[in-house]
């Protein structure tokens, strides 16, 4: 038996696979709050790769942790495979967490050094009662096989790997229950340039071949544009743009897209040249600016950008939350 056969059972035919309404996350800091997500909708479809980008701080890691719920959130909803997500406890969590994993930016963080490749990656099967003995071992090896490495890796610790092959055990891992969603949190931020290519290759390949979507959380722009198919742009706390990756990167719409993509090396010298530059720091998020959080750092700012705060709302094919290309004041529909 091919024992990817036996994890092939709970895949469903969604067109969407997670969507979020009106996710919200706030922590409490001192007499203050930080809205680290505050008021995040967006959708993945099924086998698409969703690139979220935005500077640090922006609450990124958040969200993406809201929506496999490591953390809970302070209100929304999250429809996954098409049930309430955030209604789930115990046994039944447990059987849908299988559907959805994560990827870290630090993978030696998330490997339990004790363990040895091979414990690591039988973990998921065992925790699921998921194959006999023998099939674990027989997946485990396709695992390794899977994510460029070989069977001498077994018996060895994660601190006798590199920092990309470790990164390769994290995806191993990830991938060992055939989940529909995988939420990549900066996976390649701490590897070396040149191995970020072949861990973004791999990641690539790997969606295509098993079919999965993937939230890919990055602050480095040209990372999003290798890999995404689409692109929301988040900065403090909301998606201030939603639009197709190659739409969003020859025709950004929001003052803050432009600026992320004009410091783009590419677009840095030459005739391409956007005129908006990202000037000042990401404002203090206990304290955020009125109206558009983004108004202080905007160089096309106008009075309504310091009094009322903009909402997402479509604009042609992209959706933009700025006051300058939506006049109107309309709830978007996402
Ligand atoms: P990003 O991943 O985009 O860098 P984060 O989601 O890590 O952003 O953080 C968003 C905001 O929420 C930041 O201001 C951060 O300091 C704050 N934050 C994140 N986690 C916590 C926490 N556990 N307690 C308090 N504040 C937090
Ligand atoms: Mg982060």
């Amino acid at each position: 038996m091919n024992p990817q056969d036996s994890l092939e059972s709970t895949r469903l035919d969604h067109s969407i696979v997670l969507k979020a309404n009106h996710l919200k996350k706030y922590f409490d800091q001192g007499s203050r709050q930080i809205k680290a997500v505050d008021d995040v909708s967006l959708s993945i479809q099924s086998g698409e790769i969703l690139g979220l980008v935005g500077e640090s701080g922006s609450g990124k890691s958040t969200l993406g942790k809201l929506l496999i719920r490591l953390l809970e959130s302070t209100s929304g909803e999250i429809q996954f495979r098409g049930k309430n997500f955030l209604s789930l406890s115990g046994q039944k969590l447990r059987n849908e967490r299988r559907n959805i994993q994560m990827i870290f930016q630090d993978p030696y963080g998330s490997l339990d050094p004790r363990m040895t490749v091979a414990q690591l990656l039988s973990q998921p099967f065992e925790i699921h009662g998921l194959l006999s003995p023998k099939e674990r071992k027989t997946r485990v090896q396709e695992l390794l096989k899977q994510v460029g490495l070989d069977e001498t890796a077994l018996d060895r610790t994660p601190h006798e790997f590199s920092g990309g092959q470790r990164q390769r055990l994290c995806i191993a891992r990830a991938i060992a229950l055939n989940p529909e969603l995988i939420i990549c949190d900066e996976p390649v931020s701490s590897l070396d340039v040149s191995i970020q290519a072949q861990i973004l290759n791999l990641l690539k390949d790997l969606q295509k071949s098993l079919n999965m979507s993937y939230l890919f959380i990055s602050h480095d722009l040209s990372v999003i544009e290798f890999l995404c198919d689409r692109v929301a742009v988040m900065y403090l706390g909301k998606i201030v743009e939603v639009a197709d990756r190659n739409q969003l990167f020859a025709h950004p719409k929001h003052p803050y897209t432009q600026a992320l993509i004009a410091a783009l090396p590419r677009f840095g010298e030459g005739k391409k040249q956007i005129k908006t530059t990202l000037s000042g720091e990401v404002p203090d998020p206990t304290n955020p600016p009125s109206g558009c959080a983004f108004h202080p750092r905007c160089s096309q700012k106008i009075a309504a950008c310091t009094q009322n705060e903009p909402v997402l709302v479509q604009n042609g094919n992209h959706l933009v939350s700025c006051w300058l290309t939506n006049p109107k004041k309309e709830e978007s529909k996402l």
